[in-house]
């Protein structure tokens, strides 16, 4: 028999960045513990055609799938919720939906009909979200839609959700993430924006049959009365979500509230499936997180987070994350420091270092604040602080080693100097080309690739085995032409690829430096909350161990 699939359409009202995604994540998660197989869709309303080109400060993460298509930063926190990977089907954006459709018509697949906006547009999207249900093999796909109701960018996703509504009422429902604000000087939690929300929503065909209220505080009896009367649905079907401190408490406090039941219910799931979660391990996690007490200070030198007055961490999110869970895995509370990276092009600046067990430098582009991130490397190296470098954080590595302890001082990777004398980061032949040609999108070596791990090296100590599978995102490579030189001045490439022409993993022997180490792929993208990714538990491993020896870094 066909499976019947469902749908579970999330939107925003009032302002974004409430917890859609997480509000995804979770509703999914409980669905995936009652024994639900679920897969999860991001829509970003932007015309950019994947999320490859778009600034992370202003975007957040992006986040590589397997198959290396650049996401948003939601779809890596779903495969961590689910602990499943996701393919190029779980994305789309104006853009790639646009692309599509313009392709087929230019291959005629319209067969001369005139091509609309309405209803094309729509049903390729439509398309799309069934081909990924399909794929997963899902009882159940969570679609989230990017933005807001009531905005122009996201009216044809919507007009998607009440297109597959209405040839499916009963296997679509329709979740609203709404913020209630307390304005300070009221005092009083305010319903009047959601009820705005749930009338745009109302103006696109669409009715929610939850609505998830996003507060400071939970919500009283008397605003949930309010909502329901306003917004047309159950008193019941209001869930109170009020800021948490750990995201990882959302799947239980969802429950708390009845919500999983509520979707079974309205989607006619409730013959087939468990009555209640199973979310031991993660209320675990939640207890676990909250009574950790002994601390380990990191520091993340990076220049995405620096946007006016704000700190918007949310560029390194995997990162922050997969910190977290390999912490939170030998009982430690990770205290994270961002550092501006501009900041340590000033010799004076250097001393604030010493007070961290440990220093990170994540991937990242382009020439600002290079000279800063170099001169922190060399600090660690020199001061024993364990270092852990990410894709671009591998390469300044090298380029430091190359620079300081061989003597080239001409050292550079060609995406800063492309005249450098030494360009001991050099670009791939291959991407050369697509340079040239200003194809920027698409011109990196991105997704899964293997690497095969030496044996005697600290990446064999973590992962324990010859060959792994790690996630890429880059244009630039270490020179093959200066791996030897490297290695005889004591570098151990301890990770290549397997024809052993691309170096993945550089690494000093553990007799001379605690851990130095710096990894050409993001290791980040393949932590999960259960199994935290070695090499980053061995990296927390070496900064607890340094925290106990900090004696002899004096705190300044
Ligand atoms: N900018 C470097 C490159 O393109 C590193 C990229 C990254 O850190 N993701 O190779």
């Amino acid at each position: 028999m066909k499976k019947e699939r469902k749908y579970i359409f999330v939107v925003g009202g009032v302002i974004s960045g409430v917890g859609k995604g997480v509000t995804t994540s979770s509703i999914a998660k409980i669905l995936q513990s009652r024994g639900l197989t679920v897969t999860a869709i991001k829509i970003d309303p932007y015309v950019n055609v994947d999320a490859g080109t778009m600034n992370p400060t202003e975007h957040g993460e992006v986040c590589v799938l397997s198959d290396g298509y650049e996401t948003d930063q939601d779809m890596c926190g779903y495969e961590r919720f689910l602990d499943i990977s996701l393919s190029r089907l779980n994305y789309m954006t104006t853009g790639s939906i646009y692309s599509k459709v313009i392709s087929r018509e230019r291959n005629l697949e319209y067969k001369g009909k005139c091509v609309q906006v309405v209803p094309h547009i729509p049903l390729e999207v439509i398309k799309q979200i069934k081909k990924a249900s399909e794929e997963a093999d899902a009882d159940v796909t969570m679609v989230e839609i990017g933005g807001t109701v009531g905005e122009y960018e996201n009216i044809l996703f919507l007009e998607a959700a009440r297109m597959l509504k209405i040839k499916n009422p009963q296997d679509v429902m329709c979740v609203m993430v709404s913020y209630l604000p307390t304005p300070a000087k009221v005092g009083e939690m305010k319903t009047k924006p959601t009820q705005h929300a749930s009338r745009a929503l109302n103006s696109a065909g669409l009715q929610a049959d939850i609505i998830i209220a996003r507060s400071s505080t939970p919500l009283d009896k008397k605003r949930k009365e309010k909502i329901a009367t306003f917004c047309n649905i159950l008193p019941e079907h209001v869930i109170s979500a009020p800021d948490v401190d750990s995201i990882y408490d959302i799947p239980s406090n969802f429950e708390r509230g009845n919500l999983g039941n509520i979707v079974l219910k309205t989607l006619g799931l409730t013959q087939q499936v468990a009555m209640v979660s199973d979310l031991v391990k993660w209320r675990h996690l939640s207890s676990k997180i909250k009574s950790l007490e002994d601390e380990t200070h990191i520091a993340i030198i990076g220049k995405y987070f620096d946007t006016g007055d704000f700190v918007l961490s949310d560029a390194y999110i995997s990162v922050i994350e997969a910190i977290k869970f390999s912490a939170y895995s030998i009982g430690k509370k990770p205290i994270l420091n961002w550092l501006n990276a501009a900041d340590f092009e000033d010799e004076k600046q250097y001393k604030k270092l010493n007070k961290y067990d440990g220093i990170l430098v994540p991937g990242g582009f382009g020439e600002r604040a290079i000279e800063g991130k170099i001169n922190v490397i060399k600090y660690a190296r020199e001061n024993g602080i364990p270092y852990f470098g990410l894709c671009y954080g591998m390469q300044l590595l090298v380029v430091e080693y190359a620079r300081n302890v061989l003597g080239l001082t001409g050292a550079n990777t060609v995406e800063i100097n492309p005249m450098a004398e030494h360009p001991v980061i050099d670009i791939m032949a291959g991407q050369r080309k697509k340079l040239a040609e200003k194809d920027y999108g698409g011109s990196m070596r991105l997704g899964s690739y293997p690497a095969i791990i030496k044996k005697g090296t600290i990446a064999y100590g973590a992962y324990k085995k010859d060959e792994v599978t790690e996630r890429h995102r880059h244009r630039y490579e270490v020179n093959p032409k200066y791996v030897e030189q490297l290695e005889k001045a004591g570098l151990i490439f301890s990770a290549t690829s397997p024809n052993g022409v691309l170096m993945e993993i550089a690494e000093l022997p553990q007799t001379q430096h605690p851990f130095f180490l710096g990894t050409q792929f993001h290791p980040e993208f393949e932590a999960r909350p259960f199994t935290p990714h070695p090499l980053f538990t061995a990296f927390v491993k070496a900064t607890v161990a340094a925290g106990k020896s900090n004696t002899i870094r004096p705190v300044p």
